[in-house]
């Protein structure tokens, strides 16, 4: 399936045109690719896509990558490839294409050296980010890429599934985190991104990556891993699981606060309700349960192209939730020294309220070990 760029490309322009933005260079990132198709990597030779809030959009790549670009949704739509050789000025041929523009904004990623040597090609525009015009745009995600992230999503949660298989007692969570990157990839995704595998006290590490620590009877253990499809959406869900033994009274006591806060959120969460309510109606019940001081991370974040981008579920975010948002809520409770749990599902904002992409248990799973 190809993502319809034109009518992307076309609600950018009417973004610039509605925010005084007369030209817009984005270099590879996901804003590249949400707008052309074209997952390129930066490298020391300039790709962009150079569009004019008021005329063609044009894809400037080096003469050597004109076949690979050529391959991508916007080119196969019609949008023009210009190239440039190894000596030739590649920024002043896009100062040229922006000729007379007065304010250029560029993708945030952009490398600062490129954002000076554009600047030096167009020495009378305004330069400016163009991370809240584009964020704009993919928020909210159309038909295509909703299923995408359902696809995602289904995935990961054939991995969760298996987990018995990988998450043993006497493993180490590198040992695990190995298997669980390999099944991501036989699940159905084109990439594992990431496996946190937070065993025992390293679970009170929201961003714990993996250790040699090894898994003992009656650890409990924060799994949150992730991937992308080959179309490049991620997925991303959390479980905590507790192997060998029943858990501790001290894990059922925080698990079943926990589990009541994200349970309370995503009933919450709908159209209209604003991205930081979401976040005080489940640090709210945490914060009764005894456990405020341990939630010490926001409530989610959004999901598509990149793991995190926009809306992110955090208070002060006064963003009213419209359906086509897609976000994780991931509430979580840390002990340090001790223990942690998180339950994390990606949500999608429905007409009515919010569709869950992850549906696996989300009572703490008991494994054998
Ligand atoms: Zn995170
Ligand atoms: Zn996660
Ligand atoms: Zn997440």
């Amino acid at each position: 399936m190809t993502a319809d760029v034109i009518s992307r490309i076309r609600r950018a322009q009417e973004a610039m045109t509605a925010s005084g933005v007369d030209g817009l260079v984005v270099t590879p990132s996901a804003d590249l690719r949400y707008l052309t198709g074209y997952a390129a990597t930066a490298l020391e030779r300039l790709t962009a896509l150079v569009l004019p809030a008021d005329g063609d959009a044009v894809l400037v790549v080096p003469t050597l990558e004109r076949a690979e670009a050529s391959r991508c949704a916007a080119a196969d739509s019609g949008v023009d490839i210009l190239t440039h050789d190894e000596t030739d000025n590649a920024h002043a041929l896009v100062g040229d294409r922006l000729k007379g523009a007065a304010t250029v904004a560029v993708d945030d990623h952009m490398w600062a050296s490129r954002l000076l040597a554009l600047q030096a090609a167009m020495p009378e525009a305004e330069m400016a980010v163009a991370g809240r015009l584009l964020a704009d745009l993919r928020m909210i995600k159309g038909p295509d890429e909703a299923a995408s992230l359902r696809d995602a999503g289904a995935a990961i949660d054939r991995v969760h599934r298996r987990m018995a298989e990988f998450l043993r007692v006497g493993r180490t969570e590198r040992e695990i985190a190995d298997d669980i990157a390999r099944a991501i990839v036989e699940e159905g995704h084109a990439t594992a991104d990431f496996t946190i595998v937070g065993s025992g006290p390293n679970g009170a590490s929201p961003h714990h990556s993996v250790s040699d620590r090894v898994v003992e009877t009656g650890d409990s253990v924060v799994i949150d891993i992730g991937g992308a499809t080959a179309d490049g959406y991620c997925s991303d869900s959390t479980r905590t699981y507790v192997v060998g033994a029943e858990p501790s009274q001290e894990v059922r006591d925080y698990y079943s606060v926990l589990l009541a806060a994200q349970r309370a959120q995503c009933d919450y969460a709908k159209p209209g309700v604003t991205a930081e309510s979401v976040d005080r109606v489940g640090r709210d019940i945490i914060t009764e349960g005894g456990y405020g001081e341990r939630f010490i991370h926001r409530t989610g974040h959004g999901i598509g192209l990149e793991t995190h981008e926009e809306p992110y579920i955090v208070e002060g975010n006064q963003l009213p939730l419209k359906p086509g948002m897609a976000f994780s809520i991931e509430p979580g409770i840390y002990l340090p020294g001790r223990s942690g749990a998180r339950i994390e599902d990606i949500v999608l904002v429905t007409e009515w309220g919010i569709e869950r992409l992850n549906t696996t248990p989300r009572d703490l799973v008991l494994l054998e070990g």
